[in-house]
């Protein structure tokens, strides 16, 4: 065995030691039942692990991944995952999550082809070149791939919300929840991109995914902007306009509008 592998399975020794130095009940628990309550569905990235972006200890999300996150409804291996997660782990929330800078989502507005993973990025390249004239108004590569990794998770969470397995579990009354999320590698934060789903009157009550393109970016929320936004909305709105907190208050005159201006502030692009 090579040097390498070696200096693997030693740090394996070191982790599961002190594992059952923290809690000596770890494993135990580890082997007798998995309970989470999170199917994850992200892209294959080695930077994008989700025990570790959320913090997770194994055992709390179900993890499904492939090369740019992408949900193909004739997919066995993610429909199996899906059904499985839904049906025997009773997850409640289905999360998928891409990433900025995505080399699945770099390959598939390439124009390159020739390879299996082209046949894999087929649905990317097609919606890419569908709205050739939307992305060729963006002022650079950057905002292009930006901006396409944005809307291939709504993409995805749209196929996703699509399928049977969800559809059935929704139309039988399950709480059960799709989320579209983007993690940042440069920052290690994930946003908020939506679309959130929990019916399907949500789901056929979403623009499509052409709609989405045309619409232009939407606001992506990490969870300490999302903090401070609520922070503020809920402090005093000053009468001439300046919004929360500018002099101490004189009294909440126009919440909505406060914290409207407070979110202006605070909004940050997520790249
Ligand atoms: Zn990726």
């Amino acid at each position: 065995m090579s040097r390498t592998l070696d200096q693997l399975l030693d740090r394996n020794v070191v982790w599961a030691d002190n594992k059952r130095r923290a809690d000596p009940d770890f494993f135990r628990r580890m082997a007798e039942q998995q309970s989470p309550h999170y199917l994850w569905i992200g892209c294959s990235d080695s930077r994008v692990t989700a025990n570790d972006v959320l913090g997770l200890d194994p055992g709390e999300v179900f993890v499904h991944r492939n090369i740019a996150n992408v949900v193909h409804t004739s997919d066995l291996n993610i429909l199996s995952v899906l059904e499985f997660a839904v049906e025997a782990l009773k997850v409640e929330h289905v999360i998928v999550c891409g990433h900025y800078g995505c080399g699945g989502v770099r390959r598939a507005i390439s124009g390159e082809r020739g390879a299996i993973v082209d046949h894999w990025l087929q649905p990317l390249s097609m919606l890419y070149r569908k709205h050739a004239a939307v992305f060729g108004a963006m002022e650079n590569e950057q905002k292009r791939l930006d901006r396409m990794c944005e809307i291939n998770i709504g993409m995805q969470v749209r196929r996703l919300a699509a399928t049977p397995i969800i559809e059935n579990a929704w139309a039988r009354g399950r709480k059960l929840h799709l989320h579209g999320w983007i993690y940042a590698i440069h920052d290690g934060l994930l946003r908020d991109l939506g679309p959130h789903l929990s019916s399907i009157e949500e789901r056929d009550a979403l623009p499509s995914i052409d709609q989405y393109v045309i619409d232009g970016p939407t606001d992506a929320q990490s969870a300490a902007m999302r903090q401070a936004v609520a922070v503020f909305a809920a402090m005093p709105v000053c009468e001439d306009g300046g919004g929360p907190a500018c002099c101490g208050g004189h009294g909440a005159v126009d919440e909505a509008a406060g914290a409207a201006a407070v979110r202006e502030k605070v909004r940050v692009k997520a790249r």
